[in-house]
């Protein structure tokens, strides 16, 4: 893991101050990140990914009871999942103050919180002493970095400085919780297990959002990598990769280290517990790309724990796209 300096911690505020943006490594995947309360750099986040300006970013903070400024009401929910899993990969939706800026929420009357698990993270976030939007790294609809060097290559020069945090520990983004209306909604399946929330707030919590909001991560294409993905029953996407391959057409399957890849087929190597699985998607994703197949097969994990998180990327990776 590379070590980051007191000093690329003191520069990176020292951008983010002047408006500028930071490929910012947290748990999940890595950020780019803007002083949220700063509109210019925070439409520049939305112009460098060219994501559209009504889709809101979560605002990262230094620690829990930053939730009181950002926020008009903090539900005793808010208070016992921030204990239970702050700094951590959950996101917390709640009626927001004006501290957050239409630029921010995209016009809503929420706005979406989060202390990541980083230590890199929370250096800035505690040297900057503000909230500081970052969406993953990444330009709209494409895959999430989950490495420095993934952010220098999608993004190159439009960002003005990349924090080397390592690889990304998590790997999928944040579980997003909203807790802005009567019942606790699930947005978004990521780094914690609905499992464990669930637990924390002792109620089962719906897994469809009960409400349309404006979300780039629930577009039904979305973290796709350029290749097609195809999604095979367990056990069944060797042979279901060897049914595609053939007619000029390349394929790949991601499967354990275990499990044999006959030829034509190209391996992908996955772990086979779901949490490293997580850890590994997105690069899993890059590398198929970078073999330049037409497709990549792999077997859908069970939905516990972080299973869900992975089955609604995969599906997301699957879907047909639009252009
Ligand atoms: P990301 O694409 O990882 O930056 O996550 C952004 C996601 O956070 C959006 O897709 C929404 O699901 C959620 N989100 C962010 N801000 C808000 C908000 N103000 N209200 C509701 N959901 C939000
Ligand atoms: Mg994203």
């Amino acid at each position: 893991m590379e070590v980051t300096s007191p000093e690329s911690i003191a520069a990176a505020v020292a951008v983010l101050r002047r408006g500028g943006l930071v490929g910012l490594p947290t748990e999940t995947v890595y950020g780019l990140a803007a002083d949220a309360e700063n509109e210019l750099a925070v439409r520049r986040i939305f112009a460098v990914k060219g994501r559209p300006s009504t889709h809101p970013l979560i605002v990262h903070v230094a620690q829990a009871s930053s939730m009181e400024s950002w926020a008009t009401s903090v539900p005793p929910e808010a208070h016992r999942l921030a204990s239970a899993f702050w700094p951590g990969p959950l996101t917390l939706v709640l009626k927001r103050s004006p501290r957050a800026s239409d630029a921010v929420t995209g016009g809503q009357d929420t706005v979406a919180l989060r202390v990541p698990g980083h230590p890199v993270a929370l250096a800035v976030l505690r040297a900057f002493d503000g909230g500081v939007a970052a969406p993953s790294a990444n330009r709209f609809g494409r895959v999430s970095p989950t490495r420095a060097e993934h952010v220098r290559a999608d993004l190159g020069s439009d960002v003005d400085l990349v924090l080397d945090g390592g690889p990304a520990r998590v790997g999928v983004e944040s579980t997003i919780v909203d807790l802005s209306g009567d019942e606790p909604l699930l947005l978004r399946p990521g780094g914690v297990p609905v499992e464990s929330v669930e637990k924390v707030l002792e109620r089962r919590i719906s897994r469809v959002p009960g409400r349309k909001i404006r979300a780039p991560g629930l577009l039904p294409s979305h973290y796709a990598p350029r290749a097609g993905v195809l999604l095979a029953e367990p056990g069944g996407a060797v042979a279901k990769a060897l049914a595609l391959a053939g007619n000029g057409r390349k394929v790949a399957v991601a499967v354990p280290e275990a499990v044999e890849v006959p030829e034509p087929l190209v391996a992908l190597r996955i772990p086979a517990d779901v949490d490293g699985l997580a850890r590994e998607l997105y690069t899993v994703f890059r590398l198929a790309d970078e073999a330049k197949v037409d497709v990549a097969v792999i077997s859908v994990p069970g939905e516990e724990g972080l299973g869900l998180a992975v089955v609604d990327r995969l599906r997301r990776a699957a879907a047909p796209r639009s252009s």
